[in-house]
């Protein structure tokens, strides 16, 4: 039995002026499953995250989130509605103790559980756990990956953005931050979206994958197919 859709994109078209980003993409993200976006530099990857997060406006198309019309939502209201945006290029607040950060991931709940989720956030980096005080600016990249994932599992969404979350950090590095995202898919139940130019680990780590190509999707299948797919070991996986 297939789970719910915690979110569906239906024939979204997003312009920046008269140039089109997307040219009508679908995709099902399902109930406590790894989703990957893969697509070489300029595919429309960063735009379509944009698009479900509220940052842009589709021209047309649907975006369903928790069963409700979403598109042109702003993104706070996404963030309210349930939806956890770990950016790229590591946008922690660098002035703000590690600690601190991950309390405002946590801005929009109400209820008083939050220091047990701080504590689950540094079982899980335990590195987070000894830097507890010191100023998130002066972590290496790979800890401030780690506290942005961290300050998304803070809001306890109802799905997780992750944009590639590989950028700019060493294949060891890759393989131990893709671990625990896979640890926190399988022992929190937390519902991923995952845009990644690492084909193979975003495969290795993922579901079901979507191969986006000038704004199209262009292949959809389950991760194992894809990774399996000669299409993929050629143009993704420096193979063939
Ligand atoms: P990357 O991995 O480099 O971030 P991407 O797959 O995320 O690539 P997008 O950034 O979504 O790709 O870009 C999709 C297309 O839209 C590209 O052709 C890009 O040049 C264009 N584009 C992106 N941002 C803008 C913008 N602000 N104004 C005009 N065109 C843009």
């Amino acid at each position: 039995q297939t789970p719910p859709n915690v979110m569906e994109v239906r024939n979204v078209e997003t312009f920046y002026g008269p140039i089109m980003a997307l040219r009508g993409v679908s995709i099902d993200v399902p109930q406590g499953k790894i989703v990957t976006i893969l697509g070489a530099n300029g595919a429309g990857k960063t735009t379509l995250m944009k698009t479900v997060s509220g940052a842009l406006d589709p021209e047309k198309g649907t975006v369903t989130f928790l069963g409700e019309r979403v598109e042109g939502s702003e993104p706070d209201q996404m963030v309210r509605r349930g939806l956890a945006h770990v950016p790229e290029g590591r946008e922690v607040f660098p002035f703000l103790s590690v600690e601190e950060n991950l309390k405002l991931g946590a801005y929009t709940r109400r209820d008083r559980e939050i220091g047990d989720d701080i504590e689950m956030c540094y079982q899980y980096f335990p590195i987070l756990k000894e830097r507890r005080a010191q100023q998130a600016g002066t972590l290496s990249g790979g800890q401030q990956q780690m506290l942005a994932i961290g300050r998304g599992l803070m809001a306890r969404p109802k799905l997780m953005l992750l944009d590639e979350p590989s950028l700019g950090l060493s294949p060891l590095l890759v393989q131990e931050i893709f671990g625990i995202i896979r640890r926190l898919n399988e022992e929190q139940g937390v519902t991923m979206l995952l845009v990644e130019q690492n084909a193979q680990i975003a495969l290795n780590t993922a579901d079901y994958g979507y191969v986006l190509e000038i704004g199209r999707i262009v292949m959809a299948n389950d991760a194992d197919k894809l990774l399996a797919s000669q299409d993929i070991q050629e143009f993704y996986l420096g193979g063939g």
